[in-house]
């Protein structure tokens, strides 16, 4: 039994096929799938995916490369409405993204203020509701690590897709935080990656796949979703030394205390 900690079923490369795609995560033992949330227009159909199979949870919250686009000033209270949904186990995806242009219109530097202030809101909503949070960074580690680390006494996050050394994770890990592999763990040139994985504790992390992205070898650039998590967590257990079995049992037990699937 396996847990893809995070894809995007609400993506329109995946539309109309969600009952195919879960019947397919079934047949390779992956039994719960947590569609992350990234915008205001995708939540209600990652609560409508949720809400339809009992496979499926769901993130809710604002992306950093979306953030210039929200419009509604009542956003945040939209989000909040969301998550108090039963099926919703984490407030996410939030966090930085300094590798993205901003866009058309503004500066570099209003760009990561409204991002920095959406990650801010988000984090105080988490806390406020007991809810942990899903969390990406690109190009940004030290600015997202610093604005969710004064916070771990009211909440744990994942830090996603952690393409990372392991030492630089430690600071998250050690105040209580997790990391999780996207199917960058199979390609061959990740070695920092691969170190990584093998470092961790269990209990330290867990396994997703991002789909429709970041497909694992042998799909590689291919469109991905989360039947192929295991050939990541194949990949990990093996660099690890140990079975996909426990792999699967204390990652799964990982995101079972993290998301508290109901
Ligand atoms: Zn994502």
């Amino acid at each position: 039994m396996l847990v893809d900690s995070h894809c995007h079923l609400a993506s329109r490369q995946l539309a109309g096929e969600i009952d195919a795609v879960v019947e397919r995560a079934r047949a390779q033992g992956v039994t719960r799938l947590v569609t992350i949330g990234t915008d205001l227009d995708d939540g209600p159909t990652c609560l409508q995916l949720a809400e339809s199979h009992p496979e499926i949870h769901a993130a809710v919250g604002i992306h950093p490369t979306s953030v210039t686009e929200i419009e509604a000033a009542d956003w945040l209270d939209q989000i909040e409405a969301w998550a108090r949904h039963p099926k919703v186990v984490a407030i996410g995806e939030i966090g930085l993204d300094y590798f993205h242009k901003p866009p058309e219109g503004w500066t570099f530097e209003a760009y990561q203020a409204r991002q920095m202030d959406f990650l801010e809101k988000q984090l105080d909503l988490a806390g406020r509701l007991g809810m942990n949070v899903v969390v990406h960074n690109r190009d940004s580690w030290d600015d997202t690590v610093g604005a969710v680390l004064p916070h771990s006494d009211r909440l744990r996050a994942v830090f996603h897709c952690h393409t990372g050394s392991w030492a630089s994770a430690a600071p998250l890990i050690e105040a209580g935080h997790l990391i999780s592999f996207t199917g960058i763990a199979t390609f061959k040139s990740a070695t920092v990656v691969r170190e990584a994985a093998t470092e961790a504790a269990e209990g330290q992390f867990m396994v997703e796949t991002d789909a429709p992205y970041l497909a694992p070898v042998p799909y590689r650039g291919k469109r991905c979703e989360p039947a192929y998590v295991r050939h990541t967590a194949e990949a990990i257990a093996g660099f690890r030394g140990e079975s996909l079995e426990a792999l699967a049992a204390h990652t799964t037990a990982t995101a079972e205390a993290f998301f508290g699937f109901r």
